[in-house]
């Protein structure tokens, strides 16, 4: 953060911005601090691994197959696990990664959901969006070290789920999903980015859990069909967290860099419950580009030119906020 807000071009608004994200950071971090969760969690872990733990929270009734047998030490060293569940991205202004930076590009809507049509020239987000997202990938695969994906490359539609999925599949660095808005008053106009709403974090890893648990896949490493729910709710919880305060760092630099080619619509990184952001493990943001409600926008993200700006800007985002030296444009 220090980095980033050092940055001496940034536009006023985005610098008020930046310095809410850090402080936000640092909330966030004061307050794992102060309730030691952290260490609790390693104490919790490591009874469990040697057995000397049984992994059931005071408030919750036994769920009655708590076998002996099914009390295994895990596979694996719980610090090992704890690490890999938490995203290694805190510090996302760092110096160039020696692995293959992973990017899934999410064009939003396809096939029979074309997602906002235009006032005017009843143009189809859905296309909108693919052609964004097809120029970014092009962009983002020249650069040596980035291997960008789509999630859907054509006219058709992916569901929300597979769309995470796919970039969890791919063990993306990162998510971004794209998208036009649209809005009943023709006025409302600018760019827009979303991470996960955190107030619905709990939920999600429930309902993340519920299937995990079903098909016994892993989550960002944890193997769960080991493991005892409570301990995998924490993992998950804080796994979540740690995506959503990653997601806003990522987040302002990339809005950083739409200001500097479109307004902003509110000027500051804004949450919502959004299905496609729900990937505990991956930073993920969604970008509104612009209004395809509002006639002049809408002409300009009918445009090559505006799309190449709209792809260039994202992508210059998240290549500043992997600390990597290329740009786009
Ligand atoms: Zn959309």
């Amino acid at each position: 953060m220090a980095i980033i807000q050092k940055e001496e071009s940034e536009p006023d608004a985005i610098k008020s911005l930046l310095a809410q994200v850090a402080e936000g950071q640092k909330r966030m971090e004061e307050n794992r601090a102060d309730s030691g969760e952290v260490d609790q969690l390693g104490q919790i872990l490591a009874g469990i691994a040697d057995g000397s733990l049984a992994p059931m929270r005071p408030d919750e009734e036994p769920k009655g197959s708590s076998k002996p047998a099914q009390k295994k030490p895990a596979q694996k060293k719980p610090e090992t696990q704890l690490a890999q569940t938490k995203p290694s991205k805190t510090k996302p202004a760092r110096s160039p990664r020696v692995r293959t930076l992973v990017i899934m590009i999410d064009p939003g809507h396809g096939g029979e959901d074309p997602g906002a049509i235009g006032r005017r020239h009843r143009t189809r987000e859905k296309d909108v969006v693919l052609a964004v997202a097809r120029i970014l990938r092009q962009e983002l695969n020249e650069i040596e070290g980035v291997k960008a994906l789509l999630t859907r490359d054509g006219d058709y539609f992916v569901p929300l789920q597979r769309r995470v999925q796919k970039a969890r599949a791919a063990k993306a660095d990162f998510f971004v999903s794209i998208h036009a808005d649209a809005w009943v008053k023709p006025t409302a106009r600018g760019s827009s980015l979303y991470v996960l709403n955190t107030r619905g974090q709990v939920s999600t890893a429930n309902r993340w859990l519920a299937r995990k648990q079903n098909d016994a896949d892993l989550i960002g490493g944890v193997n769960l069909s080991n493991k005892d729910k409570q301990i995998a709710r924490i993992l998950m919880d804080m796994s979540m967290t740690s995506q959503v305060s990653d997601s806003m760092v990522y987040g302002a630099r990339i809005l950083n860099e739409l200001s500097r080619i479109n307004q902003l619509h509110r000027g500051k990184v804004e949450q919502a419950n959004f299905a496609v952001l729900k990937a505990p493990d991956i930073p993920s943001v969604l970008v509104e580009t612009a209004f395809l409600s509002h006639p002049e926008e809408e002409k300009k993200l009918r445009t090559r030119a505006f799309q190449r700006k709209l792809a260039y800007a994202i992508g210059n985002g998240i290549l500043k906020g992997f600390g990597h030296k290329s740009r786009l444009g």
